[in-house]
């Protein structure tokens, strides 16, 4: 059995998740990071979750799936000391991790993928329209020359602001993913699915059962190649679930949400384990 999942919001949890329905006992924190000097905690997962993974991990393969860059991946504690996955995808797909290091041949694939798509990076980013931006742009940023993203003020701005931009974005190989006060400009071919692909063409074998997990319309791309899709109980997935009609027969979609959902998805994952 693989269980390859989504991280932020499908496993783990910032601070404004913990409310009455999940107290502070039963989460651990795994991932802290030192602004101005100060050292916080920006990162939960419960306990039940954890415990569930390391059952996983050791039955099966369990494999971190995210959009964070490689040094947001291994901020997170858990994956470097409790849990060590033999397998990782960060940067949306743009890099793999076996055994802790970055898979070359891979790396070498996405560099030779980034230089066929019709308007590279540098100048994709360069296009981003600047006009008007300083009441509702927060920040840009590109990641290891992959894709870039911004973050906005979410109540002053509008979707109609970047349709121009969105427009030749798409017609030039690109695609614009809005994630809340998050806007990611991703290049066509990055995407998780096929750095999955890779991992199980070449290193698992198809043979294992494959269960996806993900929030947000990042995730989805890895229904179609999955026997089951687990869908939380909260986000972009589940709010449109209509919008992906393709592959309804496998989405399953928890009881609950938040770190309740996260739960609820290892606990079935480790039921199908059991009855395999
Ligand atoms: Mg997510």
């Amino acid at each position: 059995m693989i269980f390859a999942s989504d991280l932020d919001r499908t496993l783990i949890y910032s601070h404004k998740f913990i409310k009455e329905d999940c107290s502070k006992e039963q989460v651990i924190d795994i991932e802290r990071k030192t602004t101005d000097g100060k050292c916080n905690i920006i990162s939960y997962m419960s306990k039940d979750t954890l415990e569930g993974l390391k059952k996983v991990d050791k039955q099966g393969y369990f494999i971190p799936v995210t959009t964070r860059s490689k040094a947001q991946y291994q901020r997170i504690e858990v994956f470097q000391d409790v849990i060590k996955p033999k397998y990782a995808i960060t940067s949306n797909g743009g890099n793999i991790f076996v055994d802790g290091q970055i898979d070359e041949k891979w790396q070498k694939i996405v560099n030779l993928t980034l230089k066929s798509i019709p308007v590279g990076i540098d100048e994709a980013y360069d296009n981003f329209p600047h006009e008007n931006t300083y009441q509702w742009l927060v920040s840009l940023k590109k990641v290891e020359g992959i894709f870039f993203y911004c973050v906005v003020e979410e109540a002053l701005f509008k979707r109609s602001f970047l349709e121009g931009f969105r427009k030749y974005l798409e017609s030039n190989g690109w695609r614009v993913h809005f994630h809340g006060r998050k806007i990611y400009f991703m290049p066509e071919p990055i995407s998780k699915e096929h750095a999955l692909k890779y991992i199980v063409d070449n290193y698992i074998g198809e043979s294992s059962q494959l269960h996806t997990a993900g929030d947000s319309d990042m995730d989805i791309s890895m229904a179609p190649i999955s026997d089951v899709f687990h869908v939380p109980r909260h986000g972009e997935i589940f709010k449109n679930l209509d919008n992906y009609p393709e592959n309804k027969h496998k989405y399953m979609v928890t009881e609950n949400k938040g770190f309740h959902a996260s739960e609820e998805i290892v606990e079935k994952v480790l039921g199908f384990i059991h009855r395999e």
